[in-house]
């Protein structure tokens, strides 16, 4: 076995591999960039090497600068975790030429499945199903017009290359197909540097299912069943569970032999999965295949019992595979949630800052896969993803039951996240029935941001006041109370004091009893709420007991706001509301009232559709704007005429910045 392991990559993943690689007993390499300096891949690894700037292709995409490391450090081998160089088959032959193993398969293996077009006409050939569609050599606009014609539509265009969804374009008539074939190609070019498409039929309602497969050198093979992954927000996974909550054995076996089938023919060695999409008529056809080890893997771990970066490590020193298949079944249900910093209000956009304060949750059955730690940083250059929050239960319903407590346990504060998002997911009467497709967000409405927030439950805005009130007695224990209590006030009962949140929609008032400072006589608005105590514990924990009963609360102020998390809800409570606070922060809304088209992110101009003057209809399509190696459209909000257009295509802009201003 190794000695020494070399992690080419950061957050999660590769915390996660550290961990596997101390339980084999080796040494484990870390590299950073210059964003990564205090992350905790690096503060958690036996050796670290700075490798470069921020941006990715400075630092985790360096092949060289990775060898050198390796090299330098005594490293036998390399594992690349998931993104940045875990498919590329350049890396593999570098890694070979260097005398290092590279974690993973072939440089030839890689190339074959990590064609598109390439791995659907090898499962062609041994057989195994594929989407109905086109991909064929020519790659002329009026050939894939007749192509796409012949299958009809709806159809999709994708990128040969593609991957993260990037490249593909749903079309559902034949009127826009070119345009659409046109942003697809680019998209493909920025980010793969290949535009090679081709056409597949649209599955209407699919679920996503993959197996697993594991191989080593001597042509063993096994799969390690499925995992669905149907839950997905723009054709990128959100949530995923072993077992499907419909495959049978029967159609499990099939589809796991047509895996292993795919990967032998393939010549491939070590953990890979076949993706595949199930019609409604529980036909499967394969998708593509990913040549890594997967961001949802610990679902198989959890209900095969198998760790699955030890045999990718085990593979790679040349051991033998000691799973036969006949050893591998699933037991119980697993679950994972990918945790987002998003902002679910502007379009799921990524949230980057400061996590100010984070507590994973824990209890029987949940694993948290995380790559931060409270006053870590979520920076713009990488994945925002800021863990991934796994659960066992015996069997789905029990697991289902434990992600909402793991999610209601799960405090993040300082950055947007996603959680409502999977709370509302979790809870959800389609999903708890096992009803899941790839459209299920949209089919059930969970995108759209609630208009407003609810209403703040009276324990959030008690804990908000408890939370003021703590405070303001720790800032003037040292002090003389007359001058430092502020607004507070003596009355002939005790000290009373009086908080307003949103915009004084409510008001709280807090007296205390006979002047003690322990015991609180509340009102609502003039509602009286009772008497409350509170206890500020861990990090931002503020317990609230009104008697016997407890309220467990997370509270913490962030600018003006006070944030209260309570059972899984973060409640925003604006204190003052200073005039300029939301144009700060989303430089332009000022402007937006006056009919100004903002920039939702930093990125370049690709295309710019109208001109100065001209009259656009609601809807049109004014701007693209390429972000994250993503195509983001700037519509007319309202019909009407366009005053100026402020970039030209090739322009680079920050997020908020006006592109178009309309009359
Ligand atoms: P990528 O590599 O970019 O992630 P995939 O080919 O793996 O692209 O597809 C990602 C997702 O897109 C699938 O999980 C599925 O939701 C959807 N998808 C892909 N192909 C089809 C299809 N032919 N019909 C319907 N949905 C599809």
């Amino acid at each position: 076995m190794f000695k020494k392991v070399l992690i080419a990559n950061r957050g999660e993943i590769a915390i996660r591999i550290m961990r596997t690689c101390r339980e084999m007993g080796i040494r484990t390499v870390a590299v950073y960039s210059e964003a990564d300096r205090y992350a905790r891949h690096v503060r958690e690894a036996d050796e670290v090497y700075f490798i470069g700037a921020a941006p990715a292709a400075h630092s985790y995409l360096r092949i060289e600068t990775i060898l050198a490391v390796a090299r330098k450090s005594g490293a036998e081998a390399i594992h690349p975790g998931y993104g940045f160089l875990s498919e590329n088959a350049a890396f593999v032959d570098a890694c070979e030429q260097a005398g290092i193993v590279f974690i993973g398969p072939s440089a030839e293996a890689m190339r074959l499945m990590g064609s598109k077009i390439a791995a659907k006409r090898l499962t062609q050939s041994v057989g195994a199903p594929t989407v109905p569609g086109y991909a064929g050599e020519s790659q002329d606009n009026t050939v894939l017009l007749k192509e796409a014609e012949r299958i009809g539509f709806p159809l999709l265009i994708k990128a040969s290359a593609g991957g993260g969804g990037k490249g593909m374009r749903e079309v559902h008539q034949p009127a826009p197909f070119l345009e659409q074939l046109a942003g697809a190609r680019r998209e493909a070019q920025a980010a793969f540097g290949d535009e090679t498409v081709f056409l597949e039929k649209l599955i209407i309602r699919p679920r996503h299912v993959e197996i697993q497969i594991l191989g080593d050198r001597y042509g063993n093979m096994i799969h390690l069943c499925e995992r669905e992954c149907s839950i997905q927000r723009r054709h990128q996974k959100i949530v995923e569970e072993s077992p499907s909550p419909i495959l049978t054995p029967a159609l499990r076996a099939e589809m796991g032999e047509a895996a292993v089938r795919i990967a032998q023919a393939a010549g491939y060695v070590n953990a890979g999965t076949m993706e595949f999409i199930l019609d409604s008529d529980k036909r499967f056809y394969f998708l593509e295949m990913n040549t890594r080890l997967q961001v949802e893997h610990p679902v198989t771990e959890l209900v095969t019992g198998f760790d699955l970066v030890r045999q990718q490590l085990l593979i790679a020193a040349g051991e033998k595979l000691a799973i036969t298949q006949a050893q591998v079944s699933q037991r119980g249900h697993a679950i994972e949630v990918r945790i987002y910093a998003e902002d679910p209000e502007h379009a799921f956009l990524p949230s980057t800052g400061t996590v100010s304060t984070f507590v994973e949750p824990e209890g029987p059955g949940v694993r948290v896969d995380s790559g931060i730690e409270s006053s870590d940083e979520i920076s713009q250059y990488y994945d925002p993803m800021i863990a991934k929050l796994i659960v066992y239960g015996e069997n789905r319903q029990a697991a289902i039951a434990r992600l909402q407590r793991g999610l209601e346990q799960c405090i993040i504060f300082g950055v947007k996240t996603n959680i409502a998002l999977l709370h509302a997911i979790a809870t959800h009467p389609a999903f708890q029935g096992g009803l899941t497709h790839t459209g299920f967000l949209d089919e059930h409405h969970l995108l759209t941001p609630e208009t407003g927030q609810a209403a703040p439950p009276d324990a959030a805005l008690l804990a908000a006041a408890c939370y003021e009130l703590s405070n303001r007695q720790i800032q003037s224990a040292t002090d003389n109370p007359w001058q430092n209590l502020g607004p507070w006030r003596m009355t002939g009962e005790g000290y009373a004091f009086t908080y307003t949140y949103h915009e004084q929609a409510y008001r709280v008032a807090l007296r205390s009893q006979n002047g003690q400072q322990d015991m609180w006589e509340c009102k609502i608005d003039a509602r009286a709420v009772g008497n409350v105590a509170y206890k500020h514990g861990k990090q931002s924990f503020i317990l609230l007991t009104f008697g016997p009963m407890q309220v467990h609360t997370n509270v913490q102020q962030i600018q003006s706001a006070i944030h209260v998390n309570l059972n899984g809800h973060t409640y925003i409570l604006g204190r003052r509301q200073p005039p300029d606070v939301d144009i700060a922060t989303y430089g332009g809304n000022r402007l937006n009232t006056q009919k100004a088209l903002t920039a939702p992110m930093a990125g370049t101009i690709v295309k710019v559709q109208i001109h100065d003057g001209e009259e656009v209809a609601a809807q049109q399509v004014l701007v693209i704007l390429s972000a994250m190696k993503m195509e983001h459209t700037i519509t007319a909000t309202h019909d009407g005429r366009v005053r100026r257009v402020h970039y030209q295509e090739g322009a680079v802009v920050k997020g908020g910045a006006v592109i178009v201003e309309m009359e």
